[in-house]
C-alpha cells in the first residue's frame, strides 16, 4: 500500500480551497488532476525541445521526433501493442472513434449491422449513426438491466453474420460498471465482426493487454490518467489499421503528392495528418510513467477500499438511490435523494469545496432507462481519502436537510 499523503504532494491543485473550504475532488470521470511530474514534462518539453517533428534535419527537431516517438513506444509497452505502429496518437478518445468510423464506411454495405450497448457515452453513439446513415447498416443495442450491467443473453442473440463490428465500452462513465469484455471479443470473433473498445474510463483503474484482449481496436484519453487534454490513443492491429483508409489528409500523412495521384505514409502517420499535438504526446508518455510507478494493482485495491467505504456510507442516507450496483465496478458513484433535483444537491456540495458532477454524464439512454433526469455522480481516484468520502456524506446530508 501506498501513503496517500504522499501522493497527494504530487498533486499541487489538490491544496487548493474553493468557496473557501478545501477542494474535494471526485469529478475524475470528467478529468483526472495532474500530478507535478506531468506538469514539469510539460515545462521541459517547451523549455528545451519545442520543434516540429518528423520534418527537420535540425537537432531540436530530431531531439523532439524522438521524445514523441519514444512516447510511442511506451505507450505501445503499456498496452501490450505487438508493434509501436500499431498506436496512433489522437486528439483523444473522440477523435479516435471517429477515425475508426469514418474508416468502416468504406467497408460497410446495406444490411450490415453494428451493435453498441446501452451503456455507451454519447461520442460512442453518434458517431455510428453517423456511420448508419451513410452506409445503411443497422444499429442494434444490448440491452442493460437495473443493475446497470450489460444483458450477455441478448448479445448472444443479436450477433449474427450480418454482425461487422461491436462497440462497447471497457467501463461505463455514467455508472461505473467494468463490461465483460473478453466475452464480448470472443463472442464477436466467431461471427466474424470486428471489436472496438472504449477504453476512456477504465484506463485510469486498469492496464489493458490487447494483445491478450485479442481486441481489434482500443481507445482511449490521456486526460483521464493523469495526462493532458487534447491528446490520445488508438490502437489498431495492423491489418485493420492497413484495411482503413486515412481519416484526415495533410501533411505527415503522404509519401509522395502529384496533382494526379496521392500515396500514403507507412502506418502510424497515415492517420497522423498535420502537426500533433507533440507536447501532449510526450506527456502522455510521462503519465503512464507516472501511473506506472504507483501501480495498477496497487491504484485497483485502494480504489476499491473507498468505493466499499462510499457506498457503505451514502447508502445510510436515506432516501438516497445508487445506480449502477452490478457487482463489477470501479470507483464511480452515481446516485440520488428522492425528490430533489441532482442539480440542486450538486450546487450544495459546491459551496462546500466539493467537485462531482450532476445531469446526464453524455448517457441520456442510460437516463431514459431509470426514467430520471441524471444523477449525482461521485468518482474516485487514487489520491482522494476517506477523509474526503466523510465530506462528502456530510455535505449530501446538509443538502438533504435544506433541500427536502
Ligand atoms: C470521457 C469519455 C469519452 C470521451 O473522451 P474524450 O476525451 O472527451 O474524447 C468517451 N467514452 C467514455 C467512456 C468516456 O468516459
Amino acid at each position: 500500500m501506498f501513503n496517500v499523503q504522499d501522493i497527494r504532494n504530487d498533486f499541487p491543485i489538490l491544496s487548493r480551497k474553493v468557496n473557501g473550504k478545501p477542494l474535494v475532488y471526485f469529478d475524475n470521470a470528467a478529468t483526472s488532476q495532474t500530478p507535478q511530474q506531468v506538469i514539469d514534462a510539460i515545462v521541459d518539453y517547451y523549455s528545451n525541445y519545442n520543434a516540429n517533428i518528423h520534418r527537420g534535419v535540425h537537432t531540436l527537431s530530431q531531439e523532439a521526433t524522438d521524445l514523441y516517438e519514444q512516447a510511442r513506444k511506451k505507450i505501445q509497452a503499456h498496452f501490450n501493442a505487438k508493434f509501436s505502429h500499431e498506436i496512433v496518437l489522437t486528439s483523444g478518445t473522440t477523435h479516435s472513434i471517429n477515425l475508426v468510423a469514418n474508416g468502416f464506411s468504406s467497408i460497410l454495405k446495406k444490411g450490415d449491422e453494428i451493435i453498441v450497448s446501452a451503456l455507451e457515452h454519447h461520442s460512442n453513439i453518434v458517431p455510428w449513426q453517423m456511420l448508419c446513415e451513410q452506409t445503411g447498416a443497422v444499429l442494434k443495442v444490448i440491452p442493460m438491466n437495473e443493475d446497470g450491467a450489460l444483458i450477455m443473453d441478448d448479445y448472444d442473440n443479436l450477433l449474427s453474420k450480418n454482425t461487422k463490428l461491436v462497440f462497447v465500452n471497457h467501463i461505463s462513465n455514467a455508472l461505473g460498471t467494468i463490461n465483460p469484455i473478453e466475452y464480448i471479443i470472443e463472442k464477436a470473433h466467431q461471427v466474424g465482426a470486428a471489436v472496438l473498445i472504449d477504453g476512456a474510463q477504465a484506463c485510469p483503474h486498469i492496464k489493458p493487454d490487447v494483445q491478450a484482449l485479442d481486441v481489434d481496436f482500443y481507445v482511449a484519453s490521456a486526460h483521464k490518467m493523469c495526462g493532458p487534454t487534447g491528446v490520445g490513443m488508438l490502437y489498431g492491429k495492423e491489418e485493420w489499421l492497413n484495411k482503413l483508409p486515412p481519416y484526415q489528409g495533410g501533411g505527415e500523412m503522404i509519401a509522395e503528392v502529384t496533382f494526379e495521384k496521392t500515396t500514403y505514409a507507412d502506418l502510424p502517420h497515415k492517420f497522423e495528418a498535420g502537426t500533433p499535438n507533440i507536447a501532449g504526446g510526450i506527456v502522455f508518455g510521462a503519465a503512464i510513467d507516472y501511473m506506472n510507478s504507483i501501480g495498477f494493482d496497487v491504484i485497483a485495491t485502494y480504489e476499491n477500499d473507498l468505493l466499499d467505504y462510499a457506498t457503505e456510507k451514502l447508502l445510510q442516507i436515506e432516501g438516497l438511490k445508487i445506480y449502477g450496483t452490478s457487482k463489477s465496478k470501479t470507483s464511480v458513484i452515481s446516485f440520488n435523494l428522492e425528490n430533489i433535483h441532482p442539480y440542486d444537491i450538486g450546487t450544495i456540495l459546491d459551496k462546500l469545496g466539493i467537485a462531482v458532477r450532476t445531469g446526464h454524464h453524455c448517457a441520456q439512454p442510460i437516463m431514459d432507462f431509470y426514467c430520471i433526469p441524471g444523477t449525482v455522480r461521485a468518482s474516485f481516484s487514487f489520491y482522494n481519502t476517506k477523509e474526503e468520502i466523510d465530506a462528502l456524506v456530510e455535505g449530501v446530508k446538509k443538502a438533504k436537510m435544506m433541500l427536502s
